[in-house]
């Protein structure tokens, strides 16, 4: 049965298609992720920080529990959840869904952040001891890690509740361990609540950069002020956090909310990959001060602003081009026709390559690890991991692309032949 039909039919495929490496993937990564969290979190607070050492530093159980940590969690979360339920700015409808319906969403995700600068300004005024989460990241990424498991389990059995048409096409292969581990249910929602879309870009994201700020105030307790380059890891990563959150309408025509199930795969990457691994150039710098020189750091803060030009101009064209083809702004470029009725862009950023977004994404990632130095590995890790998952995300993207668009997209792979740096890949 096509895809189409079955969107017809409003039912949701038993389809073999296995993403991941299938049931060994869904087996492996649940455990190996979750230690490499807690491994990266305790190298980047030892002397050494040395990635590849053996035996690996792996934490104690007393070190993993903290009560003031889950505490910090649970309140974390739960403030989020009030703030999205806040009348704060619009609502936006996603995509249609197989069965004709659209969900609305609230837009109000960089009034949930500013609202948090607020508030740790003010605890900041209060001389709270803000760089004492230095000390709580292993038992916070812990619980994180923790919270992120019972809500994927809570999700899988209250999966079996929805009705087919809303469970995603990948995620009912039968295997439970797979199942389980991809997501069955396309948009859980608890009333208008909408957990995927809560948990995309709230709590994980924003906790990102207050872990990062915590970081910093942990070298000005040790140090006296900020060093150059833990501002600039701050500034880099407020920066992408900021602009995520004020285009947050976009993840709405994602692949997150657009295609895949809410499982574990997203649920443990929002709440616990994001929070605890995208910031180690932070928690490096804590231990591991770095000289940076007025030129060093303009050549830095200069990459960053290409990147983030790059990655915000190609995000921003296609979802003008998506949203209202005839706009002045995407209405002279160069398309070619699909058999969906869709067109595809073949000249301004996406004639370039066919990813610039994750080009400039890649770019950004460099800048974050430069000031960091080159003696340790570790601050290097999120740049190594990205340039990986972006590779694999491409080329699940290309497939779906494919399946879509047919002949169309081979025509758009002939126009441009790079994928996501010019000339190279
Ligand atoms: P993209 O924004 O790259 O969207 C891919 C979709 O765009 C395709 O499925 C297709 O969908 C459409 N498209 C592709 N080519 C064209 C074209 N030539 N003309 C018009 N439409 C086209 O998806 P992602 O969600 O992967 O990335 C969004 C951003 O998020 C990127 O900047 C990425 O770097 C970033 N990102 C960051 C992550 C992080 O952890 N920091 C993780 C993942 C992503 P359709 O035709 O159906 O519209």
């Amino acid at each position: 049965m096509s895809s189409k039909n079955q969107a017809a039919n409003g039912k949701a495929s038993h389809n073999n298609e296995r993403e991941f490496g299938g049931t060994l993937g869904a087996v492996c990564i649940p455990i190996f992720l979750p230690l490499t969290v807690l491994f990266l979190v305790c190298v980047s607070r030892s002397p050494e920080a040395a990635v590849l050492q053996w035996p690996p530093p792996l934490p104690t159980i007393d070190q993993l529990w903290d009560p003031l940590a889950a505490l910090l969690i649970l309140s974390w979360i739960s403030l989020h959840a009030v703030l999205y339920l806040l009348p704060f700015g619009k609502v936006s409808e996603g995509l249609v869904l197989r069965d004709g319906a659209r969900l609305k969403y609230p837009i109000n995700g960089f009034h949930s952040l500013c609202i948090s600068g607020v508030l740790l300004i003010l605890l900041l005024m209060l001389k709270a001891p803000v760089g004492s989460l230095y000390e709580l990241t292993l038992p916070l990424a812990a619980c994180a890690i923790g919270v992120s498991f019972m809500l994927s389990v809570f999700l899988y059995f209250r999966s079996f509740l929805a009705p087919p048409h809303a469970l995603a096409l990948g995620g009912t292969t039968g295997n439970p361990l797979y199942d389980f581990f991809i997501g069955r249910e396309l948009n859980p929602r608890i009333g208008h609540f909408d957990l995927k879309f809560f948990c995309e870009l709230r709590p994980g994201l924003i906790g990102w950069v207050v872990i990062n700020l915590g970081m910093l105030m942990k070298e000005v307790e040790l140090q006296g002020s900020p060093s150059l380059a833990m501002i600039l890891v701050n500034s880099f990563q407020l920066l992408y956090v900021a602009d995520a959150l004020w285009n947050e309408e976009a993840v709405l025509t994602t692949m997150d909310i657009v295609h895949d199930g809410f499982g574990f795969m997203l649920v443990f990457g929002d709440l616990a990959w994001v929070p605890f691994t995208y910031g180690l150039q932070a928690a490096f710098l804590v231990l591991h001060p770095q000289a940076l020189s007025p030129l060093g750091a303009a050549a830095i803060i200069t990459l960053n602003g290409i990147g983030y030009y790059i990655f915000r101009k190609s995000n921003s064209q296609k979802n003008q081009f998506r949203r209202n083809p005839a706009h002045p702004s995407v209405a002279r470029l160069e398309t070619i026709a699909t058999a969906t009725g869709k067109r595809l862009l073949v000249s301004g950023w996406w004639g370039l390559v066919r990813h610039p977004n994750y080009l400039g994404d890649l770019l950004m990632a460099l800048a974050w690890s430069l000031p960091c130095g080159f003696s340790h590995l570790l601050p290097y890790f999120y740049l190594i991991y990205f340039t990986v998952l972006l590779i694999h995300r491409e080329a699940r993207d290309e497939r779906h692309c494919r399946a879509k668009y047919g002949l169309a997209w081979e025509t758009y792979c002939r126009h441009v032949p790079y994928r996501i740096l010019p000339y190279i890949y």
